[in-house]
């Protein structure tokens, strides 16, 4: 059984808690694993590690820390298909997507070896007569991630490169339901051979949430996860003054046009509401069919959902992996029940689905509401499972006004084969990451990535370009010789 450790100042260590977490295989629904729940000191310990490395990381050319990077590469492409499989493991989705999140993972790491070009600062001659002007970036000291249970691998890895190639120092803490993939990941970490203490990873649950955000040494956190855990990182980091990014939770709009072409567009419809079992950010989550496209749509939607190979993700043929726990599970399958009690009519229902072999694992297979009306809970709540939520728009105008009245702007999607359509979606819709012709607007690192309304609480985005100015702090030169 394995009991993952923390990695702090460059070594392997335990924590000295009594309190630890189990892990679960879903596919299985057996523990495989514990998490310690580490304590305040076990924080305050990276916390220091972190601050004694900053001065002479920060010092290091940034050519030089990118090398790092370049080295990290080549360690997790050797390790590619380990990590994706440790993964599959602990949270269940398909090995196809695994290798997927994976891919993403890595290319972060590639994006953030153009620090030189992307930290730089500006300047400008003679602001006055004889006098020039300098704005320098620089980093700013230690900064921490803490992630949800849904890319294991990823989501850290949306943050880490960049604060650390721009000069800062860092701490993870991993979802405590699936630390062991980040655990493997520090496997290349520490064989990189960064300076001890630039790098740290302390695993746990609220108490080291807590202790990251009371802790004075920790100048910024990004948070990735629900909205309410977001919005109290986002009030908790403003109390504390520290710099902040919190991305939470979603409800995507799916949106079908009549003119849209079904047979290129139903793969990727599918995938959208069914990929990771759902467990997405970016899923799709209500269906809106638009005009008359509705029987078709539906008819040919539910009979390829009905058709979802569900299993193992590890299995070969598999198309969809159970859910992450047994607790997940029961609020998917309750929010079931709400859609039947409030009068949604449940045409494809995917509870109680039996996967030969894995009597106990966590699976719902692909469920579809139909006659959903959007004032209901399953059409408004985030339920982070394969269920479906069919509504009707009479056209584009009614579609894009659901998406207005969502809590929520993370992701939404349009199929047509209307440019007008497409431009008006694009210029309208109330959602941050736009699929047009697509069902996942995926994060590209080299792309900010981050939601709107309910989904994001913050200023600056995940990767792309903004996130070297969240790391670095802005000092302004004025000179005269
Ligand atoms: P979660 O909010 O339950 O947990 C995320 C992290 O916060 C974990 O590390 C957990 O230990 C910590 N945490 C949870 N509750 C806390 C509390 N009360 N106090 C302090 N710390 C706390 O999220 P989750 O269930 O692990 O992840 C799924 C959620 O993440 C979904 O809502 C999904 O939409 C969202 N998500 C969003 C994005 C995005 O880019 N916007 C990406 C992935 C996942």
């Amino acid at each position: 059984m394995d009991r993952v450790r923390n990695f702090i100042n460059g070594e392997w260590t335990g924590s000295a808690t009594k309190e630890y977490g189990d892990i679960w295989c879903p596919a299985t629904g057996e523990k495989i694993g514990e998490v310690p729940y580490s304590t305040a000191d076990d924080v305050d310990k990276a916390v220091r590690a972190a601050r004694d490395a900053f001065w002479e990381w920060r010092c290091t050319p940034p050519m030089t820390r990118a090398r790092y990077f370049f080295k990290l590469k080549q360690l997790l492409e050797e390790s590619f298909e380990d990590i994706a499989r440790v993964l599959v493991r602990e949270e269940g989705k398909t090995l196809d997507e695994s290798r997927g999140e994976v891919r993403r993972m890595i290319e972060n790491v590639e994006h953030a070896t153009g620090v030189t070009t992307m930290m730089a600062g500006y300047n400008l001659e003679d602001i006055a007569q004889g006098i020039d002007c300098t704005a320098e970036r620089q980093p700013v000291g230690v900064f921490g991630v803490i992630g949800p249970f849904n890319f294991p691998a990823m989501v850290p890895w949306w943050f880490l490169p960049y604060a650390v190639v721009s000069g800062n120092t860092f701490i993870v803490k991993p979802s405590e339901q699936v630390p062991m993939t980040q655990t493997r990941i520090f496997e290349a970490v520490e064989e990189c051979g960064f300076p001890e203490g630039v790098v740290n990873m302390v695993h746990g649950s609220r108490d080291v949430v807590n202790a990251m955000l009371r802790h004075p040494g920790i100048n910024g956190l990004s948070f990735v996860g629900q909205s309410t855990t977001a919005r109290y990182i986002y009030r908790t980091c403003a109390e504390t003054g520290k710099r902040v990014q919190a991305l939470g939770g979603a409800k995507n709009h799916l949106i079908v046009m009549p003119d849209a072409d079904l047979d290129k567009g139903l793969p990727s419809i599918l995938t959208s509401f069914y990929g990771c079992a759902g467990e997405r950010c970016l899923s799709g989550s209500v269906l809106v069919a638009v005009g008359d496209v509705y029987e078709k749509l539906k008819e040919r939607f539910v009979a390829a959902s009905r058709a979802i190979k569900v299993g193992d993700g590890l299995q070969e043929g598999v198309q969809m992996g159970p859910l992450v726990s047994g607790k997940h599970m029961e609020k998917v399958l309750g929010y079931i029940e709400k859609g039947v009690q409030e009068g949604a009519k449940l045409i494809l229902d995917g509870r109680g689905v039996k996967v030969d072999g894995y009597p106990g694992g966590f699976y719902v297979g692909p469920t579809i509401f139909d006659a959903v009306d959007p004032s209901m809970t399953i059409a408004s709540e985030e339920i982070f499972g394969p269920v479906v939520s069919i509504v009707r728009a009479r056209d584009l105008d009614e579609a894009l006004k659901l998406i207005d009245g969502s809590e929520y702007g993370n992701a939404a999607c349009l199929y047509t084969t209307s440019g007008a359509a497409a431009r008006q979606f694009k210029y309208r819709a109330g959602a941050a990451m736009l699929g047009i012709n697509i069902g996942i607007a995926a994060p590209m690192a080299y792309f900010p990535f981050g939601g709107m309304k309910g989904s994001f609480y913050g200023d600056l985005k995940g990767h792309g370009r903004e996130i070297f100015q969240f790391y670095t702090d802005t000092k302004v030169v004025i000179q005269r010789w």
